[in-house]
């Protein structure tokens, strides 16, 4: 297919260094964007400065130019958009999108087992300062296009739910930084692990309040090191050795259901990567939500 507005991006959060789980979501999303012959874009969400590790998002960008996963642009810092996270948390305030809420976790959990908020400050009419701010739903079902999921309706009781937008220690949540920057970016399809397809369901309701079209998704299934263990940095998955770009190449690729001929598994990484764009098949990705690790 060829979109010339697609843009894709690729958005590490600087905690450590990338493992192979992210490496192949980086893989799978650079190869959409180039099969689409669309951009491909780098956002570094730096915007929780207490879980970062210093040096990570040089180490992160290292990595991706070892193995040929060049982006287009600058590089978009999350720490460095605060300005357009509080306009745009000033425009839902403007449409009475948000409230103050003053709920500990400890208060939440006693009430829900669950830890899905409840409501409780929605018409208390508390001030946003030092207090959290949350998103306050309005209740009509968006509806979320997944490349690999099809079409999924937004009505469950996790998308329906009222997110924080703002902590009440003043750091802007995860959800409003990146919908406000998938927006800023033009970013037309989102390619992330299927361990954010409920999150990515409670963000289509967010670019609807703020008056963007949504990108459509693509959830890719999740490397874990034994069955509902995701790789990660908190479960210390251990970091991609740089000095081995094509080895690593090929055991992502092979993981999305893409091995490399035998023949090119000690060629350069950009010369997989071009066999890759050329043999990139939606159909050919494992169905599983989960892939076992090597
Ligand atoms: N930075 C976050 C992460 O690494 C979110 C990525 C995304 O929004 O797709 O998990």
């Amino acid at each position: 297919s060829s979109d010339a507005t697609y843009c894709g991006r690729f958005a590490p959060s600087p905690s450590g260094p990338l493992h192979l789980g992210s490496l192949l979501t980086a893989v799978a999303s650079y190869l959409q964007a180039k099969v689409n012959h669309g951009q491909w874009r780098l956002r570094i969400d730096d915007i929780d400065p207490p879980r970062e590790v210093p040096g990570a998002a040089q180490q992160i960008q290292r990595t991706l130019d070892a193995h040929g996963l060049h982006w287009d642009g600058d590089i978009v810092w999350q720490s460095q958009r605060h300005d357009a996270y509080h306009e745009a948390l000033l425009q839902l305030r403007q449409q009475q999108l948000t409230y103050g809420c003053e709920c500990t976790r400890k208060a939440l959990r006693q009430r829900q087992p669950d830890m899905l908020y409840d409501g409780f400050c929605r018409q208390r009419g508390l001030p946003f300062d030092d207090n959290a701010e949350r998103f306050r739903q309005q209740g009509d079902t968006a509806v979320m296009v997944d490349a690999l999921h099809g079409t999924l309706l937004c009505d469950d009781a996790h998308s329906r739910e009222d997110f924080v937008l703002r902590r009440k220690d003043g750091l802007y949540a995860y959800h409003l930084a990146s919908v406000v920057d998938d927006a800023y970016m033009g970013v037309s399809e989102i390619v992330r692990g299927s361990d954010l397809l409920q999150p990515s369901q409670s963000q289509m309701a967010l670019f609807q309040a703020l008056n963007v079209s949504a990108p459509t998704t693509l959830h890719l299934p999740v490397l874990v090191s034994r069955p509902g263990f995701k790789l990660s940095k908190q479960n210390h998955a251990a970091g991609i050795d740089d000095h081995r770009a094509s080895e690593n190449l090929t055991q992502v690729l092979t993981l999305l259901g893409h091995p490399p001929p035998d023949g090119l598994h000690t060629a350069s990484p950009s010369t997989i990567l071009d066999w890759a764009t050329a043999h990139w098949d939606l159909q050919q990705i494992p169905a599983q939500s989960e892939l076992q690790a090597p």
